[in-house]
């Protein structure tokens, strides 16, 4: 037999992290590293955080799991402060992103569809986009590399360019529902949308009765420097995906909507053995307790904005080799003249420095949210030597 025990999906690195401590990761080998992709911004309070760890701590000794056939005070409570702090009238959660997705797409399919428009199912999504790794989610991708070996894709989605609004536009026909879009593109490589993208966006639905739904499984959750990205562009969606940080490492995901959005998810409409159990909940308000908070969000963007001064300092002395800074608070992106995969294994390898690359030659720079000025440092340096270094190792190749 040659297939590894994990089936062999993912490239998987030489790095085997086994312990966490705050803002580093440590390796089976006892090698430390500063861990700035977070888990793929997932460990927004870092690693060890003492409030996350004892909040699940005790809620699992007092009860882990129940069915959603039975109330939850947990879930009702978690869900109210969603509401409380979004454009949200009720929540659905999930364990995962791409489900969060995946009930967003049937909420907006069955606004439509519960008031006798059987006709209006497709969304038009954008190039580039990522949403997940379910038929649906990849499906409302355009990207051939995840589609290959899983045809047929699912029917019901059109793709436009990204931040293209009269591309957008002129995509919407009797069958459209809606609009699923990423405000702030991660892995196409931290393409932030314009706000009059955003904004046209909403007009559009408004226009029309379509539905716009945001996918901030990445961006959301205090990662830009508000708890979800769509408030810096002033406009409100109908319905969110959110993930990721929101369990801060325990996996949970959400889907977000407004009374009249979700109209057509009643009863036995749509289900999750997991999705939501206490313990869940309780990663997702000691997540809460810690980020939903403006203070904690003014030192998210204080953060943000020094990171990417730093660099965009830096990278100036290397204009062969980076193009650009992009994104929003701490969901940073550095576009290369390179491609970015040789780059981030050097930094890896070399530098004990973890980034993760994404589309467009972007590497992305996702620390936890809990960094301060020594964590900025401590990357700065890695990432100065580490780029000397590379250059010396490539000018001798
Ligand atoms: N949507 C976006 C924007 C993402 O970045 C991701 C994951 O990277 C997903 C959806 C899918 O989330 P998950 O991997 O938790 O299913």
């Amino acid at each position: 037999m040659t297939i590894t025990p994990l089936m062999p999906v993912y490239p998987r690195c030489g790095v085997r992290p086994v312990r966490g401590d705050h803002c580093h990761l440590i390796g089976e080998d006892g090698t430390r590293y500063l861990d700035f992709a977070s888990g793929i911004a997932v460990n927004a309070l870092g690693h060890s955080n003492e409030h996350l760890i004892s909040t699940i701590q005790h809620q699992a000794a007092t009860l882990m799991h129940v069915s959603n056939l039975y109330g939850s005070p947990q879930g009702e409570s978690i869900a109210q402060r969603l509401i409380d702090l979004t454009f949200a009238d009720t929540v659905f959660f999930t364990n995962s992103g791409a489900e969060a997705v995946e009930c967003a797409i049937k909420t907006a399919r069955s606004y439509h569809q519960h008031q006798g428009n059987t006709d209006r199912y497709e969304l038009i999504t954008f190039n580039n986009a990522f949403h997940g790794r379910t038929m649906a989610t990849i499906s409302a991708s355009n990207q051939d590399k995840m589609h290959k070996g899983f045809a047929p894709m699912l029917s019901g989605f059109k793709y436009a360019p990204f931040d293209d609004l009269a591309a957008a536009e002129a995509l919407i026909g009797p069958h459209t529902a809606g609009f699923l879009v990423e405000p702030i593109q991660g892995e196409g490589g931290v393409r932030d949308a314009s706000s009059e993208f955003i904004k046209g966006l909403r007009a559009l639905c408004d226009q029309h009765d379509l539905m716009l739904i945001l996918d901030e499984v990445q961006c959301g959750v205090a990662r830009t420097g508000s708890l979800y990205a769509y408030e810096q562009y002033g406009v409100e969606p109908d319905i969110l995906a959110t993930a990721k940080g929101i369990g801060g490492g325990f996996p949970l995901g959400a889907c977000l909507a407004t009374e009249k959005a979700a109209r057509g998810m009643v009863i036995g409409a749509h289900g999750s053995t997991y999705g939501g159990n206490p313990l869940a909940m309780a990663a997702a308000g000691a997540v809460l307790d810690v980020v939903a908070n403006q203070p904690f969000l003014d030192n998210v963007q204080a953060m943000g904005a020094r990171l990417r001064a730093r660099l965009e300092q830096f990278i100036g002395n290397y204009p062969e080799m980076f193009e650009l800074v992009r994104g929003k608070g701490l969901m940073l992106g550095v576009k290369l003249r390179i491609e970015p995969r040789a780059f981030v294994a050097h930094l890896r390898d070399n530098h004990q420095l973890l980034l993760v690359a994404a589309g467009d030659q972007t590497m992305r720079v996702l620390p936890p949210l809990v960094i301060d000025d020594s964590h900025i440092d401590e990357f700065m340096n890695k990432l100065s030597e580490g780029t000397a270094s590379f250059q010396v190792k490539d000018a001798a190749a």
